[in-house]
């Protein structure tokens, strides 16, 4: 199978000095990858880069096998990539379903979002209230209702489980698997919450000061008491 995502000798960061160093990965169709590491390690930088909000200075980023170095961020949705970034990006000022329609609002026809509002009863119920009237649980459904609006092929997610309670981010955690396998989505998943991210992940890559330091299976990195000690402390 080839990959959805492949990304080699990716270098990248905000000023002179580079945040990420040589980042090569890949993605299949269908795969959850998470991306673990210390505050500050470059989880969030890579994945604003991997989505064109920041250039990237070498590397390649290829996605289904086009090259999306230098593509415009807005363009992305259409390649088939959604972006969920950390602190969620929700407008406060807009009500569920206008956040829902700016998620689609690339594709044409515009989608129904009614398999959305499947995915999400409570945002569903919600329909009509503004982005401020939520709870932090909902406000995580919603970025991520309103990324899947765009029907994206991969989503990458920041810090989904940021500021929940722990039944909320296994919500979370198990509708991302169930999407997954009920339509093939391909998800690149940043948690600090390391054992909710390997509970669905088929891989787990750990990043150091911005370098790729182990990848592993996700069984494998939680089995391996060695492997765990050596990379996620516990
Ligand atoms: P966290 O979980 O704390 O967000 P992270 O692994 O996602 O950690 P990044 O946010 O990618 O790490 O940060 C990596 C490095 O880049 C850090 O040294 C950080 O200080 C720096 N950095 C992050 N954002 C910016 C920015 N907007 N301008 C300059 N430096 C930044």
């Amino acid at each position: 199978m080839s990959a959805l995502l492949e990304v080699e000798g990716l270098t990248a960061g905000y000023g002179a000095a580079p945040v990420l160093h040589d980042v090569s990965l890949t993605v299949q169709p269908g795969e959850i990858v998470a991306v673990l590491g210390a505050n500050g390690a470059g989880k969030s930088t890579l994945l604003r880069t991997l989505s064109g909000l920041l250039p990237a200075s070498s590397g390649r980023i290829t996605f289904d096998g086009q090259d999306l170095r230098g593509i415009r961020v807005e363009r992305m949705v259409h390649h088939g990539l959604a972006h969920v970034p950390e602190g969620r990006g929700v407008v406060t000022e807009l009500t569920v379903d206008e956040n829902l329609r700016l998620g689609g609002l690339w594709r044409k026809p515009q989608p129904s979002l009614e398999p959305i509002y499947e995915l999400f009863p409570r945002l569903a119920e919600r329909r009509s209230h503004l982005g401020h009237q939520l709870s932090g649980g909902e406000r995580q459904m919603l970025a991520i209702g309103r990324a899947l609006a765009a029907q994206p092929r991969l989503l990458l997610l920041d810090e989904p489980s940021l500021g929940l309670a722990p039944k909320i981010t296994a919500q979370i955690m198990a509708l991302l698997r169930d999407l997954r396998d009920r339509t093939g989505l391909a998800v690149l998943l940043v948690e600090q919450n390391v054992r909710s991210a390997l509970s669905i992940a088929d891989q787990g890559v750990v990043l150091s000061l911005g370098r790729i330091v182990t990848r592993h299976d996700a069984a494998t990195l939680v089995d391996d008491a060695d492997l765990r000690h050596a990379y996620l402390g516990f």
